[in-house]
């Protein structure tokens, strides 16, 4: 067990899942949310279809007195998502799964910007922040300060871009002017321990991005030509197995440098 697994705030609480990788970092972050004496509990991303991990939480909950009133995806990825129906059903009949992408809810309702969860009497708000998939969602927790920002912002290293880099550069200077303005206390990641200084996190974040676009922009200037050829310059210092990855990064980066020409 790692400082990840039990880490938290006054209402949120890690079950880290058993699924560590290059991608995943040291596995899923599981969180549990409720409001001290409440007996239901916000479980945000169940994490992959893993029927020891999914026992975990579901016994986590119990644990602390509560049952599972609703689960939340932050977005669909199979790492967050995979197990949130077979989560819901071993949670207990009627619980829903609430996601912004149709295709990964249980039940009718979906999850949308400036949407208020208020499960449990916790005050939960969404807000939309596309970029790593277009369907990413941050949950503003306000009565810990706490910003829990999926995969859009991760513990350490940084994060895969499937969606815009336009749409991803915008929701990390929306992060950085929301958290500054609230003053948020920390950064609940999906991946990787939380972060206690959101605004450094997003600083270290925004300066990254706009670093590597500086370094796209050369090696596209060098001759590159492909996202292969801009990835061998590029990520020439980074681990070959995350290349496939970088070359998602890059293609995104390179259809926002072309869509600003
Ligand atoms: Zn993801």
């Amino acid at each position: 067990m790692s400082e990840i697994d039990g880490m938290g705030t006054e209402r949120a609480f890690c079950v880290l899942a058993p699924n560590p990788s290059a991608m995943t970092l040291d596995g899923t972050n599981t969180w549990i949310i409720a409001e001290p004496g409440a007996d239901e509990a916000v479980v945000v991303d169940p994490g992959p279809k893993d029927g020891k991990h999914l026992k975990r939480v579901v016994d986590t909950v119990a644990s602390q007195g509560r049952r599972v009133g609703l689960v939340l995806l932050t977005h669909g990825h199979p790492d967050h998502a995979a197990g949130a129906v077979k989560f819901a059903e071993m949670a207990g009949r009627g619980t829903k799964v609430r996601a912004l992408d149709p295709r990964h809810r249980l039940g009718d309702e979906g999850l949308a910007e400036g949407d208020v969860v208020t499960t449990g009497g916790l005050e939960l708000q969404i807000m939309e922040t596309p970029g790593h998939t277009d369907d990413s969602l941050t949950f503003w927790l306000p009565a810990d300060g706490a910003v829990l920002t999926g995969d859009t912002v991760l513990g350490y290293g940084t994060t895969v871009l499937e969606g815009a880099l336009g749409d991803y550069l915008s929701s990390l200077d929306r992060l950085r002017a929301f958290s500054a303005e609230v003053e948020a206390a920390t950064i609940l990641p999906g991946h990787g321990p939380k972060l206690d200084d959101p605004l450094a996190a997003l600083d270290h974040y925004i300066d990254h991005r706009r670093e590597r676009l500086a370094q796209v922009e050369a090696a596209i200037a060098a001759g590159a030509r492909t996202p292969r050829e801009v990835v061998e310059r590029v990520y020439a210092d980074v681990d070959r197995s995350l290349w496939p990855a970088a070359e998602w990064s890059v293609r995104s980066q390179m259809e926002y440098l072309e869509s600003r020409r």
